[in-house]
């Protein structure tokens, strides 16, 4: 039997963050499964900004998971969390989404959340070094339009329950799921109460926050932040387009599907292989430089 394109890229469900990056350059994806992600300096910066800001809205449970089902009711119960505070603060950030796209599991991670008078806004953070200039031409934008996009659909699919806790449960077979004897101890320690410690009971909590979510705006943000000072440079409204979010997840989870290879940028787009670090080693589609 022909192997699987998650299991020859060693993974068991597809991000929304791969599905964007296939709309740069879906080889490059591939490669960066295939031969480990360089860890820059610049993503660290990125992440850092990520982290402060998370900080801002709510405190993380300091404890460190020791199983994968420690990991995933750690998860759960952040998330719980920063949907509760969401209601009260109205605003909550780096929330975690799970769905099911094409029969794959898909998991996202949402930069911020805004409640106003129009419902619940989806913001996507893009930290840039300002000093090379800012500009968004299209095949810049067009990953950052599908992941906000793909953010509004997931969403909607947990307030409407398209995707259930029954749904998730079954995909992550959270019956079976048991938190580790020092997880649970730290748990305890940190004075979380006997009924938040079982994994079920978060999960269910969780999704009740998501049924009971307000509406979500079909107006969605991209926000351009300063990767050095934290101060946003710029901003971007896109209108939400059901129909081509389709179009492009069709196109997308072929690559997933195996009906397809992973393709390289067109002919046009090969400027962008001057910014790749598998450009003349392991891709050598548009090399030589012509
Ligand atoms: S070198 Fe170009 S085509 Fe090859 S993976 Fe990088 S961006 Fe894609």
């Amino acid at each position: 039997m022909q192997e699987s394109v998650l299991a020859k890229l060693g993974k068991n469900s597809i991000s929304a963050t791969d599905i964007a990056n296939q709309f740069w350059c879906e080889k490059q994806v591939e490669l960066n499964y295939l031969y480990g992600k360089k860890y820059t300096e610049q993503m660290q910066k990125g992440k850092q900004i990520h982290e402060e800001l998370k900080a801002e809205t709510y405190i993380p449970l300091n404890v460190e998971p020791v199983t994968y089902a420690d990991l995933l009711y750690k998860i759960g119960y952040e998330n719980y969390m920063a949907l509760k505070v969401l209601g009260e603060k109205k605003v909550c950030r780096e929330l975690t989404i799970y769905g099911s796209l094409g029969g794959f599991k898909v998991v996202g991670q949402i930069d911020e959340l805004r409640l106003d008078e129009n419902g619940v806004r989806i913001i996507e953070l893009k930290t840039i070094d300002f000093r090379q200039g800012f500009s968004t031409n299209q095949s810049k934008l067009k990953p950052n339009i599908v992941q906000v996009m793909l953010y509004k659909k997931l969403l909607d699919d947990l307030r409407l329950r398209r995707y259930t806790l029954y749904n998730f449960s079954k995909a992550y077979s959270l019956q079976t799921k048991k938190l580790s004897d020092p997880f649970l101890r730290a748990l305890h320690e940190l004075g979380i109460k006997e009924e938040y410690t079982n994994i079920s009971e978060i999960y269910r909590l969780m999704f009740d926050e998501f049924y009971t979510m307000p509406k979500v705006s079909d107006k969605l943000e991209i926000r351009y932040v300063d990767r050095f000072t934290g101060k946003q440079v710029s901003n971007i409204i896109i209108n939400y387009d059901e129909e081509r979010i389709n179009r492009d997840l069709s196109f997308a989870l072929k690559y997933w599907h195996g009906e397809r290879e992973a393709m390289p940028v067109s002919k046009e787009e090969r400027w962008k292989c001057r910014l790749c670090k598998f450009y003349g080693k392991e891709c050598k589609v548009w090399w030589p430089p012509g």
